[in-house]
């Protein structure tokens, strides 16, 4: 058993958040020690899919792997031409190479020791906090951050129940015909007349599915919030019920993605003394299940606020830092959007197939600048209220019920 030198920042983790935010703190000169329970250049698992304009503001748009232009959704019933209908989006959608992404935050963590071990429990000592791993080593450093993902245990939060989570079932792989058309990509596709009277009563799921060329296509059938959430098996069983519906098979499995991850957990304790990132810090947003694009904007900002803390007051214990940081993170205003967010999602999870469809439809008839902004969470507070009244005034009056009292709770 070994207890290291002291640093200013100890991360725990090797994902997304992890990497961003140690780089971050690295160019911001700190003493960084980076802690996850396997090699940070182990290949990611998830496919991460953003809106290319969040990643062309930071000048990184060169990390996509996969780029379209001709990106829609279907929110009709699919059963007469009209209901066949796409709604065009207009703007462009991108997968990011992951071994690019990666590499690239991997190149920004210079002079990086990764220690390779797994946290078990975090003691705060004062001015310092101190990690104890599975090996019985023991690392300490003014500050601890857990960027460990969404089922972090070290994280204090409000038990508010159940949690909603996102769940998908998706292929990569070859087909007996195109499931979308070519170099097109879908972000949801709702249409219901593969089902059966008695599913359209179950939680509502749709395809989120994408061209990659070479005859090579991605298709996942996605529930956006449940509780409990949607189970795989039968995630599999409608997506092989709606390609069959549509005259598709499946003819080679490349890759299979499973997908589980929480979408209302309450926001963080943020007295605790140790600091989160990413999944652990609940920084998913709540009505559509993206976080990259925030850990690339909230990073730089929670980073030069750290360093400035941890230079110029060298006295300052554990529990100070962290509070200065998740004042950073979660800045009130940033808590009201959040709340926000969670009221939205909890309304869009009590409708049934053709009000989530309803709803949609009317979402994406917003002008592009303020759904783009409502789903990447930039919009300020005066504007995303005005943005939702925007909304609630273009709905249908069935619809504006519903969006203000909900309807059924499949939380029940
Ligand atoms: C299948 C899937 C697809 C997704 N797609 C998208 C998408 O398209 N776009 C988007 O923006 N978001 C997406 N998300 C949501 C979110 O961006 C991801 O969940 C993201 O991976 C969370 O990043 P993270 O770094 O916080 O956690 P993780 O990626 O889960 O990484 C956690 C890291 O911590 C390490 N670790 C865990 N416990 C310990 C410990 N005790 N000690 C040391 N290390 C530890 C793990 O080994 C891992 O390296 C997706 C999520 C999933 C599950």
């Amino acid at each position: 058993m070994t207890t290291r030198d002291s640093s200013d920042v100890l991360v725990m983790g090797a994902g997304p958040s992890a990497l961003f935010i140690v780089a971050e703190l690295v160019e911001q000169g700190l003493k960084v020690t980076a802690l996850a329970s396997h090699t940070p250049q182990k290949p990611w698992p998830n496919t991460y899919g953003i809106w290319a304009e969040e990643l062309e503001s930071h000048g990184m748009e060169s990390l996509l792997g996969h780029r379209w232009s001709n990106t829609v959704s279907f929110f009709g019933d699919g059963s007469s031409p009209k209901g066949q209908q796409p709604t065009k989006h207009d703007f462009d959608y991108g997968l990011f190479d992951q071994s690019a992404l990666q590499k690239a935050l991997l190149d920004r963590c210079k002079n990086i020791n990764w220690i390779l071990d797994t946290a078990e429990e975090i003691n705060v000592l004062g001015k310092e906090t101190e990690v104890r791993c599975k090996t019985g080593n023991k690392y300490k450093a003014r500050l601890v951050i857990d960027a460990s993902g969404h089922r972090s245990r070290f994280i204090r939060r409000p038990n508010h129940g159940p949690v909603a989570e996102q769940a998908a079932y998706g292929v990569v792989g070859r087909f007996s015909s195109p499931p979308v058309e070519k170099d097109q990509f879908v972000l949801m596709d709702f249409r219901p007349n593969h089902l059966t009277k008695q599913e359209k009563k179950e939680p509502p799921s749709f395809l989120y599915a994408m061209d990659f060329g070479d005859d090579i296509f991605f298709v996942e059938e996605t529930s956006l919030a449940c509780c409990p959430p949607i189970s795989w098996s039968t995630l599999r069983a409608r997506l092989q019920s709606r390609l069959s519906s549509r005259g598709v098979e499946i003819r080679e499995i490349i890759h299979e993605e499973h997908c589980l991850f929480p979408m209302n957990l309450p926001l963080p304790d943020r007295n605790q003394s140790v600091l989160a990132f990413g999944g652990a810090a609940s920084m998913v947003h709540p009505a559509s299940g993206y976080m990259v694009g925030a850990l690339l904007r909230r990073a730089p900002a929670l980073g030069k606020e750290l360093a400035i803390a941890i230079k110029q007051t060298p006295l300052l214990d554990s529990t100070s830092l962290a509070r200065k940081g998740w004042k950073v993170l979660w800045s009130p205003e940033l808590v009201q959007r959040h709340r926000l967010y969670q009221f939205g999602l909890r309304r869009l999870m009590s409708f049934e197939e053709s009000e989530l469809r309803n709803f949609f439809a009317t979402f994406f008839r917003l002008p592009r600048k303020d759904w783009s902004g409502f789903l990447a969470n930039t919009l300020p507070l005066p504007k995303l209220i005005l943005v939702m009244f925007k909304l609630f005034s273009i709905a249908p009056w069935g619809l504006r019920k519903g969006m203000i009292f909900g309807k059924k709770s499949n939380l029940n």
